[in-house]
């Protein structure tokens, strides 16, 4: 039994979370055949027939969207059989006390649950060594009686929470190969955002094996995300033209620039309405506050920063759940570390850095490397 995430939602926002949330969880479970999905209006139900539960219970928790799952038994709502199978269910518990709860939904049903509680519970006292306790019980079995049945459970695994990929539309999502873009890819998509990747490429400075990387990363992704789409963008001349023309100081803060202006034009071409990177404020210098404004200034096209509160640590925690860390890691040299001067601004200066990019016709070489994207389709 899937509960959903943050419903708050209603009407049409919530009939397209649930065909989202049901789509991504057929998705999720397409290895299993046999299995049958039944999306009602509060709840999705998966019948496991034959298969195993652990295994798919451990995918179901990968989906966004989803609030909590239970294991559970369907029976019969008589109470005859309610009686029978709840004790049989209790009696697989290891503990030494217990707590029925009871909730009805079927309002039509003849007895109420306080009723139904008070029928079960004495059968349990009676039949086996368990007592009461309605505190903090060592098993809770739970009731719940719906139009289809009635269902017994005595476990919730929790979910992943947040949004059905898909609901929240989607972003232009900055991807370096570092440790930090991955993790914000997978927080955006968490709240729903599906992601384009765009990623600057400046060969030969960089190597081809930025590209595998970005691939690996990518793989691991399309567990939350089955397919995605990555825009390689020829930058080279454009980082040439900058260390031509820029000083050394100011370079990082004009590649960024650069770097937003070329996301923010692909983002408008892919109908992307926001841009998204793995910043985190003050991690660099091209992070501070003072940069970031400075960067931001060339695009009215709002930037996402999932990462922008989190810690260092933190990050690296997420990447590890999301087993993108162990690929970030792998040693090649990225156009940011290339380039990277011995001493940043970190409190660039707008003026500053117009009249500097005046020096070079930056339009031309943006339009030419929005005229030779390479796309790769990384997909399950
Ligand atoms: P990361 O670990 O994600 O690389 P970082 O801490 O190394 O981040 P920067 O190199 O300053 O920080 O990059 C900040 C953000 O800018 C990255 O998270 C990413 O979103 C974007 N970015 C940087 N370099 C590239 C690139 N070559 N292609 C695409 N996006 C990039
Ligand atoms: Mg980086």
């Amino acid at each position: 039994m899937i509960r959903f995430g943050e419903l708050s939602t209603k009407g049409k926002n919530k009939k397209d979370f649930i065909r989202l949330l049901a789509l991504n969880v057929r998705h999720a479970l397409k290895d299993f055949t046999n299995i049958n999905i039944d999306v009602r209006y509060d709840h999705i139900y998966v019948a496991l027939k034959n298969n195993e539960p652990k295994e798919i219970i451990k995918r179901l928790q990968d989906v966004s969207g989803i609030h909590s799952l239970s294991l559970v038994h369907k029976c019969e709502d008589n109470i005859e059989t309610i009686k029978n199978d709840a004790l049989e269910l209790i009696k697989l518990e290891n503990g030494s006390t217990f707590k029925v709860n009871c909730k009805r939904s079927n309002k039509r049903y003849p007895l109420v649950s306080d009723e139904i509680v008070r029928i079960v519970a004495p059968v349990i006292l009676k039949n086996t060594n368990l007592k009461v306790d309605v505190h903090n019980p060592d098993i809770l079995l739970s009731i719940e009686i719906r139009d289809e049945g009635a269902y017994l459970f005595t476990n919730s695994f929790p979910g992943a929470g947040g949004y059905p990929l898909g609901v929240a539309g989607k972003s232009m999502h900055m991807l370096s190969g570092g440790i930090d873009s991955p993790v914000a890819a997978y927080l955006l998509m968490k709240r729903g955002v599906t992601i384009e990747c765009i990623h600057f490429a400046s060969p030969p400075y960089t190597q081809e094996g930025v590209i595998y990387k970005l691939v690996d990363i990518l793989t691991a992704l399309n567990k939350y995300q089955p397919r995605i789409r990555l825009h390689i963008i020829p930058f080279t001349k454009i980082q040439e033209a900058i260390y031509d023309n820029c000083p050394e100081s100011y370079c990082i803060t004009i590649m960024r620039r650069m770097m937003f202006r070329l996301a923010a034009r692909l983002a408008k071409r892919r109908n992307c309405p926001i841009i998204s990177s793995g910043e985190s404020v003050g991690q660099v210098a091209s992070q501070t506050l003072q940069s970031m404004n400075v960067i931001n200034e060339v695009t009215n096209t709002p930037v996402i920063r999932p990462c922008a509160t989190l810690d260092k640590l933190e990050i690296i925690n997420i990447a590890n759940k999301i087993k993108t860390y162990e690929i970030s890691i792998r040693p090649y040299e990225d156009c940011c570390t290339i380039f990277t001067p011995k001493s940043p601004k970190t409190m660039p200066h707008l003026e500053e850095v117009i009249e500097y990019e005046n020096k070079f016709d930056y339009e031309t070489l943006i339009n030419d490397a929005l005229a030779n994207i390479e796309v790769k389709i990384i997909e399950e």
